[in-house]
């Protein structure tokens, strides 16, 4: 089967199994036999895995203990069934950023870096079929049905891949924007591509919505993909006023694709690669960590991973679209987004998750003032605006929503606004305790 070919089919296959199961329980019975089917291959194949089936029993995977980057990274060479070397990996990959040619491979394998925002960066591997699975599987989530059309697609990324080259054709066209050139210098090849999707971080789209013109720059049937990074409630408005139309989110990570949009605009996990387990980050259940296991991914198996976001659950009855894959309410940051205050009448640290802390410094500034929190000591957030702005509102957002939540109100220092790269993951909300001020 040609590389084309071998995509349309997984697009296909992906398409069909969105609303296949009619109820949850044939759903996950399903889901459990491919874990247990991949569980025995991946056991032959890696030494890592092997020894952990020897240790607990295969058929209670759901209790395994929790794995994560830094495991990962530390058993990488028995992890991967693929006889990668951390070493050669790692050298690829550097290379790789170095030269912005991400064409190499190691026999095959395509080697990635996650963008390491949070510490330790991660090293992800894989082969031609799992790429070839993600791009159909990835083409069926977001363009539904829409594939009769002719398609030009704008990409907005960090680095190319050579993937997009092979779905390239006259009736589908991907260009691909270099996210490390300044953002200006995009618009006349944009304006002349006519793009049919646009996909792109959050805070390119903002850029683009606010620019002239924006409202009639998307051709039919016209979709709009925030990738990257998380889309909070205000830029979504902002994206969807400057462009006119509804603006859908693919939640992606180096691993994997984990979750999409659906018609009916909910964010619905990819439940026909992945058992979602969730790991609940408060007491009353509002918001989790995912523990995932992907049962098509063999190259670098991802079995009991968590992953370090945060996610709001969703309580809402089933989506009308008639899948019954498990939905999300939100993706709201990574789990060092979380800031930690004391408590005024527990001993134990309140969490203000990273949402709470845009809302109020939403409503504590003029429109369209972009900022940054950090937690730099357990009682301290420095705070920095795009523009020169009072710091006395803010203040009060800020001591309401502590009142709220039963949490000391901090101190609060402006410091100086560093504009963050194009290329750069936004991030507002960040705990970044200093040394000295870690108790
Ligand atoms: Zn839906």
């Amino acid at each position: 089967m040609t590389e084309r070919l071998s995509i349309l089919w997984h697009y296909v296959q992906a398409r069909r199994r969105f609303t296949r199961w009619k109820n949850r329980a044939a759903l996950e019975t399903w889901q459990e036999q491919q874990v247990q089917r991949h569980l025995t291959t991946v056991a032959e194949r890696s030494p890592f895995f092997r020894q952990r089936v020897a240790e607990h029993d295969q058929s209670s995977w759901r209790e395994w203990p929790v794995l994560g980057k830094a495991e990962m990274m530390r058993h990488f060479d028995t992890w991967n069934t693929a006889g990668v070397t951390l070493e050669a990996a790692w050298a690829l990959a550097t290379a790789a950023e170095r030269t912005r040619d991400f064409s190499a491979t190691l026999s095959g394998i395509t080697v990635g870096l996650s963008s390491g925002t949070s510490g330790s960066r991660g090293i992800f591997l894989a082969s031609g079929g799992e790429r070839r699975l993600w791009a159909g599987t990835l083409l069926a989530r977001t363009l539904r049905g829409t594939l009769r059309h002719s398609h030009r697609a704008a990409l907005f990324l960090r680095a190319d891949s050579p993937l997009y080259q092979t779905v390239n054709s006259r009736r589908f066209q991907f260009a691909f924007f270099d996210l490390y050139q300044p953002l200006n210098e995009h618009g006349p090849r944009l304006q002349a591509l006519r793009p049919t999707v646009i996909a792109a971080p959050p805070s390119v789209l903002v850029h683009l919505a606010a620019q002239p013109g924006a409202a009639t720059l998307l051709a039919p049937p016209a979709i709009l993909l925030s990738v990257a990074d998380v889309l909070d409630a205000a830029d979504r408005e902002r994206i969807e006023q400057g462009f006119n139309h509804r603006v859908a989110q693919i939640y992606q990570a180096t691993e994997g694709f984990l979750a999409a949009t659906c018609p009916y605009g909910r964010l619905h996990w990819n439940e026909d690669s992945l058992v979602v387990q969730k790991e609940w980050l408060d007491p009353a259940h509002t918001r989790y960590a995912p523990v995932i296991t992907d049962f098509r991914r063999l190259t670098q198996p991802i079995v009991r991973y968590r992953l370090d976001d945060v996610i709001v659950a969703d309580n809402a009855p089933p989506c009308p679209c008639g899948s019954l894959f498990g939905t999300l309410g939100a993706i709201e940051g990574r789990c060092d987004e979380v800031l930690q205050l004391p408590g005024t009448e527990t001993a134990a640290p309140v969490l203000i998750f990273p949402d709470f802390v845009r809302r109020a410094l939403v409503l504590g500034l003029p429109a369209g003032v972009n900022y940054s929190v950090v937690q730099t000591a357990p009682s301290h957030w420095d705070v920095s605006f795009s523009a020169d702005c009072e710091l006395e509102p803010v203040r009060q957002e800020v001591t309401e929503l502590c009142r709220q939540l039963g949490a000391q109100a901090p101190a609060l220092r402006i410091v100086p606004w560093v504009p963050p790269a194009p290329s750069a993951k936004l991030r507002r909300v960040r705990r970044q305790l200093t040394e000295s001020s870690t108790p």
